[in-house]
């Protein structure tokens, strides 16, 4: 969906620069048939089972990015009472609604259930107590599943490794089939599914394995007790290409290995929500200045830590490529592209060998549409940025860009 016509950078049908100067920057740019493409190769590969593929939405919760997953089938996984709400309206089927999260809020379980959402993947005992109480308020039955620690340690950032020993997620593995025993006595508990997320920007299909493996040994004792679990939710996690030369596994290869590790019968979920997102969206930013300083060149960009934080506080990757082609004989040079915002730890991308673009050139700062502006903030007091969907030759905005009011609005005093 990215490509260069003429030395000019499109996505899809239409010119970055022209997007550039008609909203401003910094602007995060989503392509529409990319999304459609990432959720389309998933549908595709669940076609053999029955299940759900539930959109990870807190990778971006912007209402029209979510709008199209509804419309086109997407479930929606969520983690706080707020995405509940922002999934409701952007149109998805509560029925198709999952919500995991270690600290769910009475007020939280109430709205889900009020809601009717599909299930709850429950990550404590006290946790379930508390549906359980608060179902039963409610005079319902809340469906449930449980957030299972599979004890695996997969390849990726420490910050997004989540189904390690020792981690805060889920129910620890050695106390699973106690859990399941418990809620089995529970009267308003719907015993529905299990549940493991081990982690996020996994490269290996190895670490899905041990970990799909390791569950449906519980399945197998819970069942041996008379507990049907009919579906088996593995969660996101599956990570895409940022740099040049990583190689990913497709979601139909993590699909049919899960597949074979579960019986026939069993339903499946599962959470995407990177590998739908993530190289679908881009930041787009202008070069303010630039400057030599000790010994580099430094572009300083009008995007900072508080709208594209992954750098910061992942050492992430982000290919930058200007949105004008450089010719090939202008002058590379080692460069650190950072941002306007008051920290050391404010920078895009380091050590870079770019050509020197103009100042006021654009640049794009690519694959960020995941946990991009979904992680952006005000610090430094700088207003929210600008979001703008393509669709072929159409560009809309979907989020406009707040402005200095927008930062004391809910200041009372
Ligand atoms: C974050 C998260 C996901 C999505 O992970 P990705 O790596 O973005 O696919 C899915 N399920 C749960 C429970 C999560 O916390």
């Amino acid at each position: 969906m990215l490509e260069f016509r003429k030395g000019d950078l499109y996505i899809e049908n239409v010119k970055l620069s022209d997007v550039a100067k008609e909203y401003g920057t910094s602007t995060y740019v989503y392509s529409k048939q990319q999304i459609v493409n990432n959720f389309e190769n998933y549908k595709k590969a669940m076609t053999l089972r029955d299940g759900l593929i539930c959109f990870a939405c807190k990778t971006n919760s912007s209402g029209a990015i979510l709008k199209i997953l509804a419309d086109i089938g997407a479930g929606a996984d969520t983690t706080s009472g707020g995405e509940i709400y922002r999934c409701l309206k952007a149109g998805f089927n509560p029925s198709k609604i999952v919500y995991a999260g270690v600290g769910k809020t009475v007020e939280e379980i109430e709205y889900a259930l009020k809601n009717k959402i599909f299930m709850f993947n429950v990550e404590s005992f006290e946790e379930l107590d508390a549906i359980d109480k608060i179902a039963a308020n409610l005079k319902i039955k809340a469906n449930i599943a449980f957030r299972v620690n599979p004890y695996v340690n997969p390849d990726t950032h420490s910050y997004i490794v989540t189904g390690k020993k020792g981690t805060k997620f889920g129910i620890s593995y050695e106390d699973a089939v106690k859990a399941y025993l418990t809620a089995k006595r529970k009267k308003n508990i719907n015993i529905v599914g299990i549940h493991f997320h081990i982690g996020s920007q996994i490269l290996e299909i190895e670490s899905f394995v041990v970990a799909a493996k390791k569950i449906k040994k519980i399945v197998d004792e819970v069942e041996k007790n008379g507990i049907r679990i009919s579906y088996i939710d593995c969660g996101g996690g599956l990570g895409i290409k940022y740099e040049k030369g990583e190689k990913v596994p497709s979601p139909k290869c993590l699909i049919s290995e899960i597949f074979s590790v579960f019986d026939k019968d069993k339903k499946f979920i599962f959470e995407p929500g990177r590998s739908i997102i993530g190289n679908a969206g881009h930041l787009l930013a202008k070069v303010l200045y630039r400057k030599m300083s000790g010994g580099k060149n430094f572009f300083i960009t009008d995007a900072g830590m508080n709208d594209l934080i992954r750098p910061t506080l992942y050492n992430a990757y982000h290919e930058i490529i200007p949105v004008k082609k450089i010719n090939a004989n202008v002058k590379k040079v080692r460069s650190d592209v950072v941002g306007p915002v008051c920290e050391s730890g404010d920078f895009v991308g380091r050590n870079r060998i770019l050509p020197i673009v103009k100042q006021g050139e654009y640049l794009l700062i690519t694959c960020a549409g995941a946990y991009g502006a979904a992680m952006s903030s005000e610090y430094n007091s700088r207003p929210l940025l600008a979001e703008v969907l393509i669709d072929d030759k159409q560009t809309k905005l979907i989020r406009k860009r707040a402005n200095y009011k927008d930062l004391i609005l809910n200041e009372v005093l």
